[in-house]
């Protein structure tokens, strides 16, 4: 019962590259459609920036779920790092009193 899965770390790095190579590559085929300039190259249209607004929203949520579930796995967990249930008072492992 000791070994308990590790939470992924995200890659927001890689998420932040994707999303600049994508804007980069949409606003490079508007250019050679003639749709925008090279002066309006690297800028964001009004749907762009709600689009990343809404990421950014759905990454902080996403990110305040995983932290509400981390604490709950630590709430379940003993000082020996045994994983406890929810009815046990006391650790299978070390005899421990649940830490409430
Ligand atoms: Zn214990």
């Amino acid at each position: 019962m000791k070994s308990t899965p590790q939470p992924k770390k995200m890659p927001v790095g890689w998420m932040i590259f994707g999303l600049m190579l994508i804007i980069i590559g949409y606003n490079y085929w508007s250019y050679r459609c003639g749709y925008c300039t090279i002066a309006s190259l690297l800028s964001l249209s009004a749907p762009a920036v709600l689009l990343i607004t809404m990421n950014i929203i759905a990454c902080v949520a996403l990110l305040i779920v995983k932290l509400r579930a981390r604490q709950q796995l630590q709430r379940q967990r003993c000082n020996c790092g045994a994983v406890l249930r929810s009815i046990w008072l006391f650790c299978p492992d070390c005899g421990g009193a649940r830490q409430k």
